[in-house]
């Protein structure tokens, strides 16, 4: 058997407690015929149930001296595929059949891109159950007003349905993180919960928005709407950002987006 040590640069925190690993498996309840994706398998803590399921399984797994235990381990099982790769490179249109079940205990140190990451795949996806630091679950379910509310519990929000699951505390782990952590489930939706005409335009309007917190509407989007177009769309200028909803971000996004296509035709016709 290789031995490895926990490396901090690759957020290496292995899950030791057999009960947790056991209420993350039935959160899950892979059958035999999903298609499940686990990221950042480690030394297989998860693996190891999930093959048992026999589901058809892809873990994807940047550290080279882990890969070399997972094969050890592993090579044999036909339904298993392990990639030595960097998740935020992996092209996940690679996998088939669809849909995908995307599962892991994340490396907290790249989770908030990785989330934004997996939006490009969102369409593949039937779900995904993440290990997660608590305090990035309450940011992603986080509802207006309240000071964990940002960009990203409304761009996640606008995808997927979320639930919290449950929290974990740092003793499940080895070594322990300084942090605690929570089980999350997020679902796409078929159905946006509200229509946005651009994506682009939304993640533009969402993220000046936030820019600075304490600054009112008017101020961050003083680049990309004026006064008189947010006021249009029954939006107060004077408010923050972080106060409005995800229908009132799609009716700013829209707006845009209408602003957008006038200014392109106007100079068309020029
Ligand atoms: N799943 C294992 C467990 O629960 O014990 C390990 C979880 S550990 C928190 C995160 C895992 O993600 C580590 O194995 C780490 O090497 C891997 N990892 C870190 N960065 C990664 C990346 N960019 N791409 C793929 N895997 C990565």
């Amino acid at each position: 058997m290789i031995s490895h040590s926990p490396r901090k640069r690759f957020g290496q925190n292995f899950l030791q407690d057999n009960q947790i690993i056991q209420c993350i498996i039935n959160a899950i309840s892979p059958t035999a015929a999903q298609h499940i994706v686990e990221i950042g398998p480690g030394k297989g803590a998860l693996t190891e149930y999930l093959i048992k399921t026999n589901c058809q399984l892809d873990i994807i797994e940047l550290d080279n001296d882990l890969v070399k235990i997972l094969i050890e381990r592993w090579n044999s099982i036909k339904q298993l595929q392990i990639h030595n790769q960097d998740i935020l490179q992996f092209d996940f249109n690679q996998l088939q059949p669809i849909p995908l079940r995307i599962i892991g205990n994340l490396p907290y140190n790249i989770s908030t891109q990785l989330l934004f990451y997996l939006l490009d795949y969102v369409h593949l996806i039937q779900d995904m159950t993440f290990m997660l630091q608590k305090e990035v679950v309450e940011r992603l379910i986080a509802v207006p007003a309240s000071s964990d509310y940002g960009r990203l519990s409304v761009i996640l929000q606008y995808h997927y349905q979320i639930y919290k699951l449950f929290d974990v505390e740092p003793e499940a782990f080895w070594p322990a993180p300084k942090v605690k952590s929570s089980i999350v489930q997020l679902i796409p939706y078929s159905t946006p919960p509200v229509k946005i005409t651009n994506q682009q335009h939304f993640s533009k309007i969402v993220t000046a928005a936030f820019s600075k917190r304490r600054k009112t509407l008017r101020n961050n989007l003083k680049n990309i709407l004026n006064i008189e177009a947010i006021q249009k769309i029954g939006i107060d200028p004077q408010v923050r950002g972080e106060t409005l909803t995800l229908v009132e971000f799609a009716k700013l996004s829209n707006q845009f987006t209408k602003f957008i296509e006038s200014d392109i035709k106007n100079s068309f016709q020029i």
